[in-house]
């Protein structure tokens, strides 16, 4: 089966408003095995939405729109498809007594122009609304199915799940599910040259890489007729997928680099404090942006005057004059001082020059240094980030990253 979104409305068209429908709808159909083909975005107009509606149907078995189902005159999408597809519209009484008893509940008086929400194709299968008024349905013509959903995010979402992804189940023949290995250190294209012949040659389950804010994705999909064997298809891949990558794969279906790092704190019955002068609070953000990172996790200093550096975190003025702030030993002190302050078993510091400005030869932008404390043992890392298309934010980003990662190798051993 061939599908394909028409998400109807102009705010979409004009920016005002992100198509996440289109992106759930997307989410639902790959978790069904529907094969889906097209987004298309139309404004609030006839004659647009005609002929979007006339090439969907000479090409896909399935069509999904939303938006454009509300009382207003610019609602059109139900009186278009109908017209497009041949189609009769009648009036749907117990919708239209859902709809008197939803406005009955509010207190509010049902205005006429609500009227038109009640009416559908002669002999589809309704969609009841229970987070909102109009209904959704699904209708046949020429063997081509036409879903109509609502446009509000908080409609058109349990309206998918709830009565249309029911709906479209038994006309499924497959269920597709998938894995996400998670890769932070290694890009892209190092990674896609690693894989590429396995990639190229993989089938079901396929693998595909995706990068994100600095790291890399790689999605094994499998199919199968049934859940359970499409979910048995995967840990073999990702097993051989993570043993060919090495320790770059921070984790297999997991939320985040940092969820990895509380959880492996947890395990390890550690605990970890920050002292960040670049990133200011960056990596500690993250940290606590895992909920139950108080376990584990004991604060942090933003170290970002060289004063502070000194006085609260213990780095000798010596070695801030000699070598400067962004150097290898003042890092180190950074993550001892933060141990020490704290009582920490691990603790990272960040130093380093975030860009645009503030460069030098010897100091180039995105220069930064990783320190790690672990039970008194220092160990620092020298990254260069900068380049051409890096900004400040990504630099920063990276930089945490490369905390986070490190305070996730240094520990699994411990
Ligand atoms: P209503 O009864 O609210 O008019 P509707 O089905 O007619 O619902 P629209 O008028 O097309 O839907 O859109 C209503 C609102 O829903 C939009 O202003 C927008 O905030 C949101 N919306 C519409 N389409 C989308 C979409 N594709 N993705 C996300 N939000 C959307
Ligand atoms: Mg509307």
């Amino acid at each position: 089966m061939a599908a394909e979104i028409i998400s109807v409305g102009t705010e979409l068209l004009l920016g005002e408003i992100a198509n996440t429908d289109a992106q759930y709808i997307s989410e639902c159909l790959s978790e069904l095995g529907i094969d889906l083909y097209y987004h298309t975005v139309v404004g609030d107009n006839v004659g647009r939405l005609t002929d979007v509606l006339r090439l969907a149907k000479s090409r896909s078995d399935l069509i999904i729109t939303t938006g454009g189902l509300g009382p207003t005159y610019d609602d059109l999408t139900k009186e278009v498809i109908c017209q497009t597809l041949g189609l009769e519209l009648e009036l749907h009484e117990p919708s239209l007594e859902r709809m008197r008893r939803f406005f009955a509940d509010l207190g509010k008086e049902m205005t006429d122009n609500n009227l038109k929400q009640a009416y559908l194709p002669k002999g589809c299968t309704v969609f009841d609304n229970d987070w909102g008024t109009a209904p959704g349905c699904a209708a046949e013509s020429d063997g081509v199915t036409v879903l109509m959903l609502p446009g509000p995010p908080r409609e058109c979402r349990p309206m998918m799940r709830e009565c249309a992804m029911p709906y479209l189940r038994n006309r499924s023949e497959k269920v597709i599910v998938s894995s996400n290995v998670r890769i932070f250190g290694m890009g892209e294209s190092a990674v896609e040259a690693i894989l590429r012949e396995k990639m190229e040659h993989a089938e079901n389950p396929t693998i595909a890489p995706y990068c994100k804010e600095g790291e890399v994705m790689l999605r094994v999909t499998a199919a199968a007729k049934t859940a359970a064997e499409a979910h048995a298809m995967l840990p073999p891949v990702t097993d051989e997928l993570c043993a060919i990558l090495g320790d770059v794969v921070y984790g297999v279906d997991v939320d985040s680099l940092e969820s990895c790092v509380v959880s492996l704190l947890r395990e390890k019955g550690l605990t970890m404090a920050t002292a960040e002068s670049c990133t200011g609070g960056l990596v500690a953000k993250r940290i606590t942006d895992v909920a139950g990172s108080s376990d584990v996790f004991l604060g942090g200093v933003v170290s970002y005057a060289n004063e502070v550096k000194r006085d609260v975190l213990d780095v000798p003025e010596r070695l801030l004059k000699t070598y400067g702030a962004v150097s290898r030993p003042v890092a180190a002190y950074m993550a001892r001082g933060a141990a020490k302050l704290t009582g920490a078993d691990v603790a990272v510091s960040l130093t380093g020059i975030a860009g645009p400005g503030g460069g030098s030869a010897e100091k180039p932008v995105g220069l930064v240094y990783v320190g790690l404390c672990l039970r008194g043992a220092t160990y620092v890392k020298e990254l260069h980030l900068g380049g051409k298309t890096r900004d400040r934010a990504y630099v920063r980003t990276l930089a945490a990253g490369h905390a986070l990662s490190m305070v996730q190798k240094a520990i699994r051993n411990a």
